[in-house]
């Protein structure tokens, strides 16, 4: 969602004749995008932030913002902690980035317009904000109530960008599968997208358990342009931790969930995120999770240890999980889900792909394209001179980490 939201503001500047500075200190504007979703994320943007402000303080006129979770959650106490900082803009702004532009910027004596970059694999947000209040989260009281972006106003866009020669999208929205315009849902949603002219490839995050239905999955398993990869966070494996985080689910469904999806879309992705030592989560509730993660075999995870957000519901209940037991616990999981990351990864070797080439990349070994398969993982092929937007059949020879390296078939 931040990436999205850089790049709409990073175009709107450029609609107005703004072009991208090549380094901080040659720069007339600096734009930080800032995450409120850990207290971890926030610590390191208040120092990249002061760093900027520094490099800011020895150019004469030049401009700070600071934009997204952190200016909604926080911005005048910004602007006092770190002097030097022009606007905090809300993440909620940042739906119409022309208008943050055009209220904020005196850019009358422009020479034209540079016009928009645009990518080959790009996000567009289809709802903005989040209902669900999940006890740990800071995302409903920052970026505001759940609203969904008219279908219409989605399937022009897209249109557009695809004239523009942008072949894959990742469909954006905290919770997808509470997408609602009208009569239509997300699983039509994704269908009228996947129909779209010179669209090759669609993706989608972030499924929310409790709206995934069997429906999505038939579309996915339906429309081959529809990418095998579902993002679906468990957080945690205890139906107790889960009632108090108001997930809404509990371990059983979502095993079952995972089951329906292995039933329809043998070869798809399963991704998640977990969240460790939230407030009374015992070793056993813990073990719990591991049980889940060992039975799930996701390809990847997201995993973090839980950290208070003012405002949220949990911040109420006592933070009484130590400090080092939460690591610890952070630790186990995450050697756990390398071991599982490590044989997914190895269990592709030797298989044919579709690959689709984003671009060249020059390693120490020689000049590579990197791409995707039609899952979630990243690839190389030693190879040059295919253009970007290509899907070429290739076959994975190896694996390293979290990257396949692959041949042309
Ligand atoms: N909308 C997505 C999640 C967005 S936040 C969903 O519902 O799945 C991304 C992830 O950050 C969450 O899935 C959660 O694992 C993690 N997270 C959110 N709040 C957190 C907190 N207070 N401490 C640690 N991790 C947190
Ligand atoms: Fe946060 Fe829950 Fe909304 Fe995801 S669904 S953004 S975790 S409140």
């Amino acid at each position: 969602m931040n990436v999205a939201d850089s790049d709409a503001l990073r175009n709107a500047l450029a609609g107005r004749g703004c072009e991208t500075a090549a380094a901080p200190d040659e720069a007339d504007l600096i734009v930080v995008n800032t995450c409120s979703v850990r207290e971890h994320a926030e610590v390191r943007a208040r120092g990249r932030i002061a760093e900027l402000a520094a490099i800011k303080a020895r150019r004469p006129g030049c401009r700070l913002w600071v934009v997204g979770c952190m200016a909604a959650r926080m911005g005048e106490r910004l602007k006092q902690d770190i002097p030097g900082i022009d606007e905090a803009v809300p993440a909620e702004e940042l739906a119409d980035p022309e208008r943050v532009v055009r209220e904020r910027l005196d850019l009358k004596e422009t020479n034209g317009a540079a016009g928009p970059v645009r990518g080959i694999s790009e996000f567009v947000p289809v709802m903005r904000g989040c209902d669900n209040y999940c006890a740990y989260c800071v995302v409903p009281y920052v970026r505001g109530r759940e609203r969904s972006v008219a279908a219409e106003e989605i399937i022009r866009e897209i249109r557009s960008r695809a004239g523009n020669g942008m072949r894959e999208v990742t469909l954006l929205g905290q919770n997808v599968n509470s997408y609602r315009d009208g009569g239509l849902d997300f699983p039509d949603l994704l269908k009228l997208v996947a129909a779209i002219n010179g669209m090759e490839r669609v993706r989608f995050t972030t499924s929310h358990p409790k709206d995934c239905t069997e429906k999505l999955v038939i579309t996915m398993a339906e429309s081959p342009k529809i990418c095998r990869h579902i993002h679906l966070p468990v957080q945690s494996g205890s139906d107790r931790i889960l009632g108090l985080m108001n997930r809404n689910y509990t371990a059983g469904r979502y095993r079952s969930l995972i089951a329906m999806i292995r039933d329809h879309l043998p070869d798809a992705d399963i991704t998640t995120d977990i969240l460790v030592g939230f407030p009374s989560e015992t070793e056993s509730e813990f073990q719990e999770t591991m049980h889940l993660v060992r039975d799930a075999r996701f390809t990847t995870a997201f995993m973090f240890a839980y950290s208070v957000r003012e405002g949220t519901a949990a911040a109420r209940l006592p933070d009484d999980v130590p400090r080092e037991e939460k690591i610890d616990r952070l630790n186990r999981l995450i050697a756990l889900q390398t071991e599982i990351t490590r044989g997914q990864y190895a269990d592709m070797v030797g298989r044919e792909l579709e690959m689709m080439v984003y671009g060249p990349v020059e390693k120490r070994n020689g000049t590579f394209l990197r791409g995707q398969d039609r899952g979630c993982r990243r690839m190389l092929l030693a190879c040059s001179g295919i253009p970007a937007g290509t899907i070429l059949p290739v076959r994975a020879v190896r694996s390293s980490g979290m990257t396949l390296i692959a041949e042309r078939v």
